[in-house]
């Protein structure tokens, strides 16, 4: 599907293009390509985030009076669409986009000015703690606890499948601060210091290869009164409002579409045993133009609740749909390109980073490469940022009033 642009919006995304193309380089673009989730390794978010900070482009999602840079929702998507497009890395987005945001919304005067800056020059990486190994899909029931004591919390609890924790600097934590009321009365969203003798990380490695995900304890740790958002108990709402940014507002259908023709160039080159290619072969011909609609739906979806945050409604729980369709769309996209990559695809290549000087001798091709860690990596799709049971769950309460 092809949108219908205003000259307007035909010059804002030239205007990225130039951009893209000027200050993008190979060894950026290179990294993103190889690497198996979402999330880049800190080295090259940071260098990419430098350069979009330096052309004041980094919180487009933030309001203007925080550096935000004011453009529409067609204009966010088309800046999303475009870096897609071109390989750009992934920026950290539990600081830039999650945490952000809730400041932004939620903060005091003295969170603005401090933490905002902070997120911006990448001085402070963040990560999420909400998931607990006794609370996941039900959050609600998480048993992290925080205390006042002498103007500070003291926490004692454990947080895990918490991204990038051994990369970050400082951690957002939903905590109990009251166990004697409803369950989401009583919890209250905290920003802790990593960095003190009260937290302990540890490891936890993907099926893939990849360390990204960690479970972080916390015994005794502290963090000053004025580090609570909000007021104490108002957690629960500002997590919902921060799942609906996480699960939404972004632009997947694109990327999609993208690597969907990727694997069908590389299917005219994959002989399948009997003189012809992989592109001949009519039941993957089939497979691979069913995932290609279903993609341009998802496209088609994405614009039309663009449209309607244009027109000043909340996005709202429709980004559910959005977050189930492109979780089961990456999976099917990643099965199609290990399927495309033959036997090469059964190569699990375990050692990191994919890219840079040291990166592995490259046996057929860095498609084929990527193939199985990127098969293996999107297995987590379908269940970070709320599983595909409750985001149907979701759909079916309230999207469809069942
Ligand atoms: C790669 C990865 C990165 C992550 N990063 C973070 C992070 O940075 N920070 C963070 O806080 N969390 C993170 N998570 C955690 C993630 O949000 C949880 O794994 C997710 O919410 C599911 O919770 P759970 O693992 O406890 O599974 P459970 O909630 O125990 O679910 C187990 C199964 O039961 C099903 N189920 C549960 N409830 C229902 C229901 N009501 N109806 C129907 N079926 C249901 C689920 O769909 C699932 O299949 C990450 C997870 C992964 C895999």
């Amino acid at each position: 599907m092809e949108l219908v642009l205003s000259n307007a919006d035909i010059a804002f995304r030239d205007s990225v293009r130039e951009f893209l193309d000027k200050h993008l380089t190979d060894r950026l673009r290179a990294g993103a390509r190889a690497t198996p989730s979402v999330f880049v390794e800190p080295d090259l978010a940071l260098e990419w985030q430098q350069i979009l900070d330096k052309q004041g482009w980094l919180v487009y999602h933030w309001p203007e009076e925080f550096g935000g840079t004011g453009w529409t929702p067609i204009q966010s998507y088309l800046f999303e669409k475009e870096c897609a497009l071109a390989d750009a890395p992934s920026l950290p987005v539990l600081g830039l986009r999650l945490l952000g945001q809730v400041i932004c919304e939620f903060g005091s005067d003295a969170q603005k000015t401090e933490i905002l800056p902070r997120i911006r020059t990448a001085e402070d990486y963040w990560c999420q703690g909400f998931s607990e190994p006794g609370a996941g899909s039900d959050l609600a029931s998480l048993s992290t606890r925080a205390e006042l004591r002498d103007g500070q919390y003291v926490i004692n609890g454990s947080k895990i499948w918490t991204t990038h924790a051994h990369h970050a600097t400082h951690i957002f934590v939903l905590a109990r601060t009251d166990p004697t009321v409803k369950p989401q009365r009583g919890i209250s969203f905290l920003l802790v210091d990593l960095d003190q003798p009260g937290v302990t990380i540890r490891p936890i490695q993907g099926m893939a290869g990849d360390h990204e995900v960690n479970q972080v304890f916390f015994d005794n740790a502290v963090t000053g009164s004025n580090n609570i958002i909000g007021h104490e108990g108002q957690g629960w709402t500002i997590a919902k409002f921060l799942l609906e940014h996480e699960r939404g507002g972004s632009c997947f259908g694109p990327k999609l579409l993208a690597d969907i023709e990727r694997i069908r160039c590389r299917a005219l080159e994959m002989p399948d045993g009997d003189d012809a290619c992989l592109a001949d072969d009519q039941v993957f011909a089939r497979r691979l133009a069913r995932i290609e609609l279903a993609a341009q739906a998802l496209e088609t979806t994405e614009l039309r609740i663009l449209n309607e945050v244009a027109n000043g409604r909340q996005a709202g729980p429709q980004t559910s749909i959005i977050k189930l369709a492109a979780s089961n769309l990456r999976q099917e996209v990643d099965a199609a390109a290990l399927t495309a990559a033959g036997y090469y695809g059964l190569n699990l290549e375990t050692q990191r980073p994919l890219y840079g000087n040291g990166r592995p001798v490259l046996l057929d091709g860095e498609a084929a490469m990527m193939a199985a860690p990127r098969y293996l990596n999107s297995r987590a799709w379908t269940i970070f940022g709320g599983s595909n049971e409750v985001q149907r769950g979701i759909i079916a309460k309230t999207v469809l009033g069942l």
